[in-house]
């Protein structure tokens, strides 16, 4: 059982040779800090809007060291943020309505790149399965459905399936329903964050390994190795961005761990199912996310510790072996059949939480500085809609996307500690507790201790 190794994705795909990193100081139009999703968007899209331009990435360690490539492999059209939130900026329901929109055409945009530029990430889009695996469960499901269609959405967004109807698919032990939405991919997330940094750096943009940036100000990204100077600097660290100076307190980098099995046999994925690939989770508190991968396994993830004190960081993805007997625990319970496959690799990474649990694309034109992040764990198709912005923003283009509502978005700082650690964890205590509770049919009080928890974090529903 291997455990980090930064990911079961990058040990499949194999860890590649670093390109080399930055020679010295160099000048450039456009330089982004961090190469993963975010920041290789960005450079696709610049480039190919405009080939002249000079545009540098660096990258501390290698393009896809980060949540990019550890993911859950969920190209999801789902609103990283509350749509409560965004509508309270000047574009209102309309602006959020949009956004969603275009997240939706963002997982057949991933797609489409992945075609024209060869990049074979196993990309299939089977959709998305929220299934419940209890009453209360079941409940919070059918009260989200309400929400839906007040929104707007229809069946062709997202629908209910009953117990029958989603066994047809998938086959989850003690599964009630099930909410359905068609707009979400599943891929194996090294590959395509691999793929993009090959076909940016082959598009010629400077993309330096091994090059930590140490400040960011205007005009100007310092590293141990020289000084790039350009009119426009990118922050695209997302879960890393605490370690940069004046950036401790404006992402909490959130924990997310995932296991992986063997390669299940033939018997086993027959009494499964599960033959669409859709991505699946469930519907606890302390949610539980999943793929059915290219090789035949299932990959699980969930929050495992939620956060480390201080903004902390792991090393290498490698998680505690709690973290591993839990997230077993569940993958068994849901998947009984997975049993016998046994795990193969466990790891993990963090994400990026704003305070307001809202994702913002900015760019200052005062300064020239700009980021994007803060998907709140669904970031593969939002950096991308993200990136395109990030470059219409750069170029000054007046396109549909320079309006949607996470544009300019800003959030308080987080508090400082102890007070951010036991923010977190209170909530996560408050959660399991909440899920325990439901597990063994005593629900009453559930809503409660979620609630609660929901209050002390800022979660928006
Ligand atoms: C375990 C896990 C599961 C997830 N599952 C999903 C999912 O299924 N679907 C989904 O939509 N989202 C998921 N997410 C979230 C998603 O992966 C991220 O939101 C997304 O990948 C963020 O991309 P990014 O480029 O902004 O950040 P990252 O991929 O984290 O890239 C940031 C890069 O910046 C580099 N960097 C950091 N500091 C510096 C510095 N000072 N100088 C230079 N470079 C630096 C890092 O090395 C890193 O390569 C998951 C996240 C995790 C951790």
């Amino acid at each position: 059982m291997r455990n980090g190794e930064v990911s079961f994705w990058w040990q499949r795909h194999g860890i590649p040779a670093r390109r080399p990193s930055l020679p010295g100081g160099t000048e450039a139009d456009v330089c982004i800090v961090g190469a993963g999703f975010t920041g290789l968007w960005t450079a696709y899209y610049l480039k190919r809007a405009d080939p002249a331009l000079r545009v540098v990435v660096l990258e501390a360690s290698f393009a896809g060291f980060g949540a990019s490539g550890r993911n859950g492999g969920w190209v999801t059209a789902a609103l990283p943020g509350s749509r409560a939130r965004y509508a309270r900026g000047p574009r209102g329901r309309d602006g959020v309505r949009d956004l969603e929109r275009h997240l939706r055409d963002t997982v057949d945009e991933v797609a489409r790149v992945c075609a024209a530029e060869g990049i074979d990430a196993h990309l299939v889009k089977g959709g998305e399965l929220s299934v419940a695996t209890s009453a209360p469960q079941d409940a919070r499901l059918r009260q989200r459905l309400e929400q839906e269609r007040e929104w707007g959405d229809d069946a062709l967004v997202v629908r209910y399936l009953d117990g029958r109807d989603l066994d047809g698919r998938v086959r989850v032990q003690g599964a009630v329903g099930a909410l359905y939405s068609p707009h979400c991919a599943r891929v194996q997330p090294a590959d395509l964050v691999a793929g993009l940094a090959g076909v940016v750096a082959g598009a010629g943009v400077h993309l330096y390994e091994a090059t930590p940036v140490t400040s960011i100000s205007p005009g100007l990204a310092r590293t141990p190795a020289g000084d790039v100077r350009a009119p426009y600097v990118l922050r695209c660290t997302e879960g890393f961005t605490a370690d940069i100076p004046g950036q401790h307190r404006t992402l909490l980098p959130m924990n997310s761990a995932m296991i992986v099995t063997g390669p299940l046999g033939d018997e086993a994925w027959q009494s499964i199912g599960w033959d669409g690939c859709e991505t699946l989770g469930d519907e606890a508190h302390a949610y539980i996310y999943a793929q059915r991968t290219a090789d035949g396994r299932i990959a699980l993830g969930g929050r495992g510790i939620p956060y480390r004190f201080g903004s902390g960081i792991d090393h290498d993805g490698a998680i505690a072996t709690t973290t591993i007997a839990q997230l077993g625990r569940i993958l068994r319970r849901m998947f009984p059949a997975a049993a016998s496959a046994g795990l193969e690799h466990a790891w993990c990474g963090v994400l990026g939480v704003p305070r307001d649990w809202c994702a913002s694309v900015t760019l200052d034109t005062a300064t020239g500085l700009g980021w994007a992040g803060g998907y709140t764990g669904h970031g593969v198709a939002a950096s991308n809609l993200a990136g395109r912005t990030l470059a219409d923003l750069v170029r000054g283009e007046q396109s549909p996307l320079v309006t949607l509502p996470w544009v300019d978005h800003r959030w308080p700082r987080w508090e400082p500690e102890p007070a951010r650690w036991a923010g977190v964890h209170g909530l996560y205590t408050l959660y399991r507790a909440a899920d325990r509770l439901e597990g063994t049919g005593r629900s009453a009080r559930t809503s409660v201790l979620a609630r609660a928890g929901d209050l002390i974090s800022g979660i928006p529903h």
